[in-house]
């Protein structure tokens, strides 16, 4: 298995960093999600590792070792991409058999492998069937093994699920999952689906415009952010600006404790430091409906909007003047105009620059 390492790497288009001095280093054998918004700069990262772009500056070392001068076709990676083309003229055999044939593999040894690999993607007895006559999910599993035929060291996929509907969708991320549990391969998978990405991956490089934003587990990401990118990419986050005064956070919602480890790293507790407490809509709750005390801070407010959305239902509270989001779990009988009283869980407080 492959350690693969991006060091201080810069691309330009037409004069322009688009990536911009970015590291990154992928453990062997780890699953690793490139996830950000449209224009980030994913797949000119994947394709940077593929070798089918070069970098203006920075280095990129398969086990240590510098690929800058290694031709794609022998960097031992493969990539997949989202539009998955396969040869429309040859049977799905032969299509999982191109890359073997290629080599110079014997007919017998291509026969087994085609067959293992079918059997392994789920389209055992497909061997005939043309790509016209297969469904987009079923020609994606066909492209993922005719990738997995010259058993690459490292599997890099491009949104390779981006054209298909959701349940196929859900099958194919479970399907790549056990298969890295499986082969092993060192795997980078760029999307722009926070979800698919929390799914699929070991970590998360989140991207936004060219640079790494943060790179750690999902759950890091979605409890610790570094910046209000991150929380807000991972979901929905409710901010109070406040300031650090007598060893507390004053705020609008009151005086709240600071815990060292709830802080974000490189932040200076002092007095009169300005900051904000990020908390996560379900980490406030009705008053009454808990009954624990401990650890919580109370907050009066009055309810302006409430959705049900499905496994949940969606509050908006104004609170000091403040609009802050809330989500519990139904039943709530709690209705708009209606004065409440909240608490905030101040284990899940999470304080930011922001
Ligand atoms: P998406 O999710 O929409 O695919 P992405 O995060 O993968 O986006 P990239 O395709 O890597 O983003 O593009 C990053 C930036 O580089 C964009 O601003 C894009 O317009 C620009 N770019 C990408 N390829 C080229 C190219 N060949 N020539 C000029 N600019 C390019």
């Amino acid at each position: 298995m492959v350690e693969i390492k991006l060091q201080d790497i810069t691309k330009e288009f037409t004069g322009e960093e688009v990536i911009k001095d970015l590291d990154l280093t992928v453990e062997p054998g780890e699953l690793v999600a490139l996830l950000g918004p449209s224009g980030c700069g994913k797949t000119t990262t994947l394709n940077l590792i593929a070798g089918l772009l070069a970098p203006e500056a920075g280095d990129i070392l398969f086990d240590g070792e510098s690929v800058l001068d290694v031709a794609t076709e022998t960097r031992g990676a493969v990539l997949v991409f989202q539009d998955y083309l396969l040869f429309p003229h040859m049977n799905v055999a032969d299509n999982i058999a191109f890359g073997l044939k290629m080599r110079g593999e014997g007919e017998e040894s291509r026969k087994r492998k085609v067959h293992d690999l079918l059997d392994l993607v789920g389209l055992s007895g497909y061997e005939e069937s043309y790509p016209h006559n297969l469904s987009g999910g079923q020609q994606q599993r066909v492209a993922l093994a005719r990738a997995l035929a010259i058993n690459p060291e490292v599997l890099l996929l491009d949104e390779p699920f981006s054209n298909l509907d959701a349940n196929l969708r859900a099958d194919m991320q479970k399907f790549i999952r056990n298969l890295h549990l499986e082969e092993e391969m060192t795997t980078i998978f760029v999307t722009h689906d926070r979800d698919e990405a929390m799914l699929i991956a070991d970590r998360i490089a989140v991207m936004n415009d060219g640079i790494i934003e943060q790179y750690g587990t999902a759950e890091e990401l979605y409890k610790h952010p570094q910046t209000d990118f991150v929380a807000d990419f991972f979901g929905k986050a409710n901010y109070l600006q406040g300031e650090i005064q007598n060893g507390e956070f004053s705020c609008a919602a009151g005086d709240l404790p600071v815990h060292e480890d709830l802080v974000a790293p490189g932040i200076k507790i002092e007095e009169g430091k300005e900051l904000a407490v990020m908390i996560r809509p379900e980490f406030i709750e009705f008053a009454s409906a808990t009954e624990d005390d401990n650890c919580q801070v109370h907050l009066e407010g009055v309810i302006c909007e409430k959705r049900f959305v499905g496994e949940r239902i969606f509050y908006e509270i104004l609170v000091n003047g403040q609009v802050l989001q809330v989500t519990v779990l139904p039943p709530s009988e709690f209705e708009i105009k209606e004065e409440v009283e909240l608490v905030l869980d101040v284990n899940n407080l999470w304080y930011m620059e922001v």
